[in-house]
């Protein structure tokens, strides 16, 4: 199976109530963790790449790293995906350079630019049958390069989306309900505490998102920031050295919610970072006197695959449609 673009992975994740899981990819350890545990789950999967990851690891690197988990993982649908382009040229860069998938957001832009740079980016990405994520709405938080503060997030119009998918014939549509990128998606202000002092952020705005799928039905959504932030590696952080006081995510029953709904992508980059560095340092912590990078790179890579195979079966969904979306691919989309 070679890489594939999203087309037949939103199709059945569409209609069969799930999502499929989109995980940030900067090194061999992360593609490694993210494949396998997609290849035990027979989940389809997509592997995005974002400018940040691009200067950080190189573009020959991540995309051969991710041929290699093609290689490896024969039977599982994989995207290579552009986690938010912010220019054409970047785009094209990755869609001449092997991704299946790029996302341009011009979200932050006014709306009439938006729709003539998400266009410009599809009529060339579909010359070379690449799929196109598009955004409206902005989201609070920060990511990479994105950054928006607290209280400028904007949720997204329902009323633009059907115009705004008609003009641009982009393939998915990223909106904003109230997700969050980063580790600290809501400010303590903004959330109430539980009876253990964890903060409980405002619940996502499904009113929004049930709104935009009134307006575009069969249209594949996407959830930026949907991270939640597992207590269980901010307290092992903290333990064991770290300093990450009141980060929090988003619950996963809430993300569960909108997978069964139209949302067909939903990114997660924090828990993979989150999973890695509080297995580091506890690593670090156990055992003072190694110093092989395998040592402690094994278990950080063990944290990101039971984490994923955890989002899998427990969030999106996912498992077991790997097959169903080749059939799809085979049949109605392979060029
Ligand atoms: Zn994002």
């Amino acid at each position: 199976m070679p890489l594939m673009n999203t087309k037949a992975m939103f199709d059945k994740a569409y209609n069969g109530g799930y999502a499929i899981g989109a995980f940030n990819v900067n090194n061999m350890e992360i593609v490694q963790g993210i494949t396998e545990a997609a290849g035990e789950l027979k989940a389809p999967v997509i592997l995005q790449v974002s400018k940040g990851a691009r200067a950080y690891a190189n573009h020959t690197y991540l995309v051969k790293l991710v041929e290699a988990a093609v290689k490896e993982n024969p039977d599982i649908p994989i995207a290579l995906h552009l986690d938010h382009g912010d220019t054409f040229e970047l785009c094209k860069d990755c869609i001449d350079g092997g991704f299946t998938s790029v996302m341009i957001d011009a979200s932050s832009k006014p709306y009439e630019e938006n729709v003539e740079l998400t266009s410009k980016v599809v009529e060339y990405a579909h010359k070379y049958d690449v799929t196109v994520e598009a955004e409206l709405g902005t989201l609070a938080g920060i990511e990479d390069e994105v950054q928006v503060e607290h209280g400028a997030e904007a949720y997204t119009k329902p009323e633009e989306v059907e115009d705004f998918v008609k003009k641009t014939g982009c393939d998915s549509l990223a909106i904003a309900i109230g997700t969050s990128h980063g580790a600290y998606k809501f400010t303590p202000e903004q959330c109430t505490r539980n009876a253990e002092g964890i903060l409980v952020p405002p619940p996502l705005k499904f009113e929004v998102l049930e709104a935009c799928m009134k307006n575009i039905p069969g249209f594949p959504i996407v959830l930026h920031g949907s991270s939640s932030v597992p207590q269980e590696f901010v307290k092992m952080v903290n333990q064991y050295g770290g300093k990450m006081p009141d980060a929090v995510g988003i619950p996963e029953e809430q993300l569960r919610k909108a997978a069964t709904l139209a949302v067909c992508k939903i990114n997660i980059d924090s828990d993979i970072r989150l999973a890695m560095t509080g297995n580091i340092r506890k690593y670090f912590a156990e055992h003072p006197d190694h110093f092989d990078p395998r040592q402690y790179l094994k278990p950080a890579r063990q944290a990101v695959k039971d984490m994923v195979a955890h989002k899998i079966k427990n969030v999106l969904g996912c498992n077991g449609h790997a097959e169903e979306t080749v059939k799809v691919w085979n049949e109605k989309y392979k060029k």
